[in-house]
């Protein structure tokens, strides 16, 4: 893992759809903010061998290219190109943004369809521009919730540290035009389910593959068939972001509102373990795609 510009893990769902997962650089994020309300004696022997002399953790900036009969949707678009070097330096940005990544990785941003991004965070919608202020994915609709477009323009002060509003403010009007209210399928196959937890408006990403069964000779597609095991990829944002955030009551300092987190993940947790998903973490450098296994009131991440 961790070659930049390269597809660094990809699957086929079934029916046309495939998904694969591209790395648009990395960055570090304070280890203790990352473990929220969890003492520091649980999680010191986790990171061990990655905290740096700053006490940092390195994050990657994991994106997915889902590709159906459809279309074209790319999950989360990272810190992308128009960071100064303070700022650079500040993060420890390293890496390719995601146009270039994507474009290494053999996808040309011009045929993304729809840009589905889990929440407004500076890590997670810094790429929806080039550098020069263009539209990075020119004729993709981009796709949010309703609620996290009105909460990023926020004036509490909180709110103005975790959004690059200045930033935001360039892609409102486009963000705006395609805004989502709670549930909402994309594209067949591939759906956003509101979440909250992280933040106000966060959602997660689940992407499934065309249902093929085999009955009395004949190949059968619909919904009411069993999915196959390897058939659903789902990506839960910052709700996800490391394999101890399979634990629903690890939650980040950076979370909103850490009971609504505790509650949502509790719930799509157990969903995801119950049908076998595949998940993809969103900030993991190592080993980011996974299952989740029920474990006593919590449950562990597997890597696959
Ligand atoms: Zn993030």
């Amino acid at each position: 893992m961790g070659i930049n510009g390269a597809v660094e893990w990809s699957t086929d769902l079934g029916g046309g759809t495939h998904v694969a997962l591209v790395q648009a650089g990395t960055f570090r994020s304070d280890a203790g903010a990352l473990f929220g309300p969890v003492p520091r004696i649980l999680w010191d022997r986790l990171v061990t061998d990655e905290i740096d002399h700053d006490h940092r953790l390195l994050q990657a900036l994991n994106c997915l290219l889902v590709e159906t009969p459809a279309g074209r949707v790319l999950i989360e678009t990272g810190i992308g190109e128009r960071v100064n070097d303070k700022v650079r330096e500040m993060r420890d940005y390293e890496g390719m943004p995601i146009v270039p990544a994507l474009t290494a990785a053999g996808f040309s941003p011009g045929t993304v369809d729809v840009v589905a991004m889990s929440h407004l965070h500076f890590d997670h919608a810094g790429g929806l521009l080039r550098a020069d202020g263009s539209k990075a994915f020119p004729r993709a609709r981009i796709i949010a919730q309703r609620a996290e477009w009105e909460v990023a323009f926020d004036e509490n002060s909180r709110i103005v540290a975790s959004y690059d509003q200045l930033e935001l403010r360039l892609v409102r009007e486009w963000g705006e035009a395609s805004w989502v209210d709670g549930e909402a399928e994309l594209i067949p196959g591939v759906s956003v389910i509101r979440t909250g937890g992280h933040s106000s408006g966060h959602q997660a990403i689940v992407v499934r593959g065309a249902t093929r069964a085999i009955v009395g000779g004949h190949t059968l597609r619909g919904g009411t068939l069993p999915r196959s095991a390897s058939g659903t990829v789902a990506f839960f944002g910052d709700l996800g972001m490391r394999p101890w955030s399979a634990n629903p009551r690890w939650v980040t300092a950076f979370d909103d509102f850490p009971l609504a987190s505790v509650e949502v993940k509790g719930e799509l947790f157990a969903r995801a373990a119950k049908d076998a998903w595949t998940i993809v973490l969103s900030h993991e450098p190592r080993t980011p795609v996974g299952r989740l296994v029920a474990d006593r009131d919590r449950f562990r991440f597997e890597p696959v």
